[in-house]
């Protein structure tokens, strides 16, 4: 979804370097290099429209820190797309890669345009002309981009497709978010909803919380959202009081079987008129009674306007941003425990980094095999993280940055300033 608030993201992106390089004594001159993208490419190029017009587009690819491995980072199709907002995105693919350990840099792209006033063909041209715009700097061993908003698995193909007939042969592992049919890997579709799910049962330790039979609240009940509600309810034992959509929220205080909301959703267009709940609103959603909250729709919804009324005592960040720095604030004081976005939705970059994995061994793996894979690495994760803010006295969200931008900075220092 599109930044949409007027805050540059990119200075809030260099703020949070600052607050952790204080926190842990960086020097001023390994600042300046955690401040910079490492790569910036802008191109700008015509496509042939269904009506026989041009028309140009202007696309980015930013790689944004590389020390501890290939770049890595999705493909975002917006109107509102612009090189700060990249350059942001991709600062937080390298801090949301690093918490989890994987041994990747971050990146990410964008093409200004409105996917939804263009045709397919119209779509596949500009994927494949922006594809072969960028194929210089991606590849599996330098950056393997994603899917992000307004691009999917067709979009993924298409660019595979592109940049294998650069090449002259197949290369699944440039691109991740594929279909299973060219080297896409099991369980990628469900990642970060249960990636998301496992981080929720090991912090509920820490936190004192019975996940079995305690209340969950979901804002934004797609992709993320359902799956981790999905997880919850089947593998843990939780009630799902509420959830919602653009259109609205539902409530029942004794719990809905979120696969029969799912169907409803699915025939309807919406949760909203899911029989024998009661209508609420987004707002209402947030602040339910319930002890886990997992915001998974847009940004900056927990705000300082509603921090104070949130009663979860666990907020699960499976969306981006969906917490403002001021509400972080609030929340911490009423000891809430916030699960920070680049540790909790951190289960769909985990299992792309399976795929390509997979892809470049030209060996796959089954779902069990895959989902348990996931399993470690976010209880690793989430152990790690709460270690670090245990010990610095910090929210998790700081514990998450300095866990990250210190396994970065470690990269740095260890491979030394090149010559
Ligand atoms: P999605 O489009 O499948 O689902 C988003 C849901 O939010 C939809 O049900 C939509 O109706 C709902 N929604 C939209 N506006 C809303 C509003 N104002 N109030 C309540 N609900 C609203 O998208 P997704 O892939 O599930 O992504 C959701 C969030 O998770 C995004 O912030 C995304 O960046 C983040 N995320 C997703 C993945 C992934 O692999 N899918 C990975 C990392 C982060």
């Amino acid at each position: 979804m599109a930044n949409t608030s007027p805050i540059n993201p990119f200075e809030t992106a260099k703020q949070q370097i600052d607050i952790v390089a204080d926190l842990i004594g960086i020097n001023d001159g390994l600042r300046e290099v955690l401040k910079h993208p490492k790569r910036e490419l802008t191109v700008n190029f015509p496509v042939r429209m269904d009506d026989g017009s041009y028309r140009v587009y202007t696309g980015y690819r930013v790689q944004y820190n590389m020390a501890r491995g290939p770049t890595k980072g999705g493909i975002r199709y917006h109107p509102q797309v612009s090189l700060d907002e990249v350059r942001a995105l991709a600062a937080w693919m390298t801090w949301k890669c690093a918490v989890v350990n994987i041994p990747y840099g971050g990146a990410k792209g964008g093409v200004i345009c409105d996917p939804k006033h263009l045709t397919r063909g119209e779509l596949e041209r500009l994927t494949r002309r922006y594809a072969s715009e960028i194929a210089p700097i991606i590849g599996p061993e330098m950056d393997i981009p994603a899917p992000d908003v307004y691009t999917d698995s067709q979009t993924m193909a298409w660019i595979m497709d592109s940049y294998s007939m650069l090449k002259g042969y197949s290369v699944p592992g440039v691109v991740t978010g594929k279909p299973i049919s060219l080297g896409g890997s099991e369980g990628r579709g469900e990642a970060t909803g249960r990636g998301c799910a496992y981080v929720i049962r090991e912090a509920a330790k820490d936190a004192g919380v019975k996940v079995k039979g305690a209340a969950v609240a979901i804002q934004g009940f797609g992709n993320a959202g359902s799956v981790a509600g999905n997880i919850l309810y089947d593998e843990q034992g939780a009630k799902i009081v509420a959830v919602s959509d653009s259109r609205g929220g539902i409530y029942k205080s004794d719990g809905l079987n979120p696969h029969a909301v799912e169907a409803h959703k699915q025939k309807t267009g919406s949760v909203v008129g899911f029989p024998g709940a009661k209508e609420i609103s987004n707002d209402e959603v947030l602040e339910a009674k319930a002890d886990i909250l997992v915001p998974a729709a847009l940004e900056n919804q927990i705000t300082k306007r509603n921090a104070d009324r949130i009663q979860a005592k666990i907020v699960a960040e499976a969306a981006n941003g969906p917490t403002l720095p001021e509400a972080d604030a609030i929340l911490f004081q009423k000891k809430v425990t916030v699960l920070p976005d680049i540790l909790a939705n951190a289960g769909g970059v985990t299992v792309s980094y399976f795929e390509w994995a997979q892809d470049i061994q030209g060996y796959f793996w089954g779902l069990d095999e895959v989902n348990s894979r996931l399993e470690r690495t976010m209880m690793r994760s989430y152990s790690d993280v709460h270690k670090v803010a245990v010990e610095k006295k910090v929210h998790n969200r700081t514990a998450a940055y300095v866990l990250a931008i210190q396994r970065v900075v470690d990269a740095i220092k260890i491979r030394g300033i090149y010559p």
